[in-house]
C-alpha cells in the first residue's frame, strides 16, 4: 500500500508543475468570496483582488472541489 501513495504523490507532483503553464495559458477563473458584502466575485488569473460590488479588498477563496461534499452525502 506503501507504493499505492508514493505513486499518487509523484503523479500529483508531476501534474501541478505542467498545470502552472496552462492554466496561465488558460486564464482560468477562481471563484472568491467578497469578506464584507458575501457577494461571489469571479476573478481571472492575474486580476486584481477586488470585489466588483463593494470594492472591498478582502476576498475569501470558495471550496471549487464540490466532489467532496458529493461524496460526502
Ligand atoms: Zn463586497
Amino acid at each position: 500500500m506503501s507504493s499505492q501513495a508514493y505513486t499518487g504523490g509523484y503523479q500529483a507532483t508531476q501534474t501541478s508543475t505542467q498545470d502552472a503553464a496552462a492554466i496561465d495559458s488558460t486564464a482560468r477563473t477562481v471563484h472568491y468570496k467578497c469578506g464584507d458584502c458575501d457577494q461571489d466575485v469571479p476573478l481571472k488569473r492575474g486580476e486584481p483582488i477586488r470585489c466588483r460590488n463593494c470594492g472591498h479588498r478582502v476576498l475569501y477563496k470558495q471550496r471549487t472541489n464540490r466532489m467532496v461534499q458529493f461524496e460526502a452525502r
